[in-house]
């Protein structure tokens, strides 16, 4: 049986990887952090499979621990401070985990290694994020970086160092320069579920106002369980390389609020959203929108949740889910 290791396990992608490697076949190892992570009982419970192995991506003997243990053939770096907003208040911190995590992961990665006739293969998990302004549309593999965040700062400074260990060292170490993928797995802080919990929530009279920032941003939204697939592609090529992945698709913030309260039958959704400048960006990204056509053609990966399809999956999650927590009968 194959063998992966995941970092950030308990995060919205590592789990729809670990489903996804575990019906492939895979040995699955996930990493978790924390001397008693909540997270990782919640997965332990929905996911008993998946083999849970301590570290932190702060702490370079820990991740060679990990290795030593989990013996993988495939490391998925999914591990982050992952939220732009946080970013700017810790921006130390992310820059470490962020940032230097990678580094200490590919670090343990040559001091571990795998055997000489089965190297260990390496995935990042690059971001949009690091077009930020962007300087031209759509952005491809080689659109030049101008990050707007220094967890964009992080990323860029991850992939560099993917690409340099991969020339130094010939490891085969690939990134996903990964658009933002949703699904009712993603994190609470996040804009897109933000927004599918309240509009359930207001629809459930739990819930009578929502507070936004930038509704013009625009992101091109993708579905995560579509996007883990394509981490996985890209470490079975024989060549490591970098890859845009993405729907080619963009819609406003606007354009979410307004179809996430339409799938709750609430058609003023004005009467309920209110915007607050607190929740601007310092520095904001305006149009984010990827072009996968290498992905496409090279690894043969296509997106097939589409944005309202997504919306309407993450909508109808909170509805049951809230109307559980409040006893509420449908
Ligand atoms: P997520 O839900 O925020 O998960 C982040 C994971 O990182 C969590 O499991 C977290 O563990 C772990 N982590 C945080 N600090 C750590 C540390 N010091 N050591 C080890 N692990 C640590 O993120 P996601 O949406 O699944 O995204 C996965 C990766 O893809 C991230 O690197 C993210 O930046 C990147 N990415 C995401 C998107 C997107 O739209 N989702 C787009 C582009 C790139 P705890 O739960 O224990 O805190």
């Amino acid at each position: 049986m194959p063998r992966a290791f995941v970092t950030g396990i308990t995060g919205q992608d590592g789990q729809h990887l670990a489903e996804f490697l575990h019906g492939r076949g895979y040995d699955v190892y996930g990493m978790v952090k924390g001397q008693n992570n909540p997270k990782a009982t919640l997965l332990q419970e929905e996911m008993p499979f998946v083999e849970l192995v301590p570290g932190d991506l702060a702490d370079l003997p820990s991740l060679v621990a990990a290795l030593q243990i989990a013996q993988p053939d495939e490391v998925y770096n999914l591990g982050a401070i992952s939220f732009v907003a946080l970013s700017f208040s810790q921006a130390e911190l992310t820059a470490n985990i962020t940032g230097l995590g990678v580094l200490r992961m590919l670090e343990a990665i040559r001091m571990v290694g795998g055997s000489d006739n089965n190297p260990i293969r390496f995935y990042q998990a690059s971001s949009s994020e690091m077009f930020g302004k962007v300087r031209e549309t759509p952005q491809t593999e080689r659109t030049p970086f101008h990050p707007r965040s220094p967890y964009g700062c992080a990323k860029v400074f991850g992939h560099d160092i993917v690409v340099n260990y991969r020339e130094s060292y010939g490891l085969h170490a690939s990134s996903g320069i990964l658009f933002n993928h949703e699904g009712p797995r993603r994190g609470m802080e996040f804009v897109t579920r933000k927004v599918t919990n309240a509009a359930a929530r207001i629809k459930l009279g739990l819930q009578h106002e929502l507070v936004m920032g930038n509704l013009d941003s625009k992101r091109d939204w993708g579905y995560a369980g579509d996007y883990v697939k394509a981490m996985w592609m890209m470490l079975q090529q024989d060549e490591p390389d970098d890859y845009v992945v993405a729907t080619g698709k963009t819609h406003s913030i606007e354009d979410l609020v307004e179809r996430a309260f339409a799938e709750v039958g609430i058609d003023n959704w004005q009467d309920y959203v209110r915007q607050d400048p607190k929740f601007y960006r310092p520095a904001e990204v305006d149009l984010l929108i990827g072009d996968p056509t290498k992905a496409k053609e090279k690894l043969g990966w296509e997106p097939e949740v589409e944005f309202p399809e997504l919306v309407k999956m993450m909508v109808d999650h909170d509805l049951k889910r809230e109307a559980r927590r409040a006893n509420i009968e449908l």
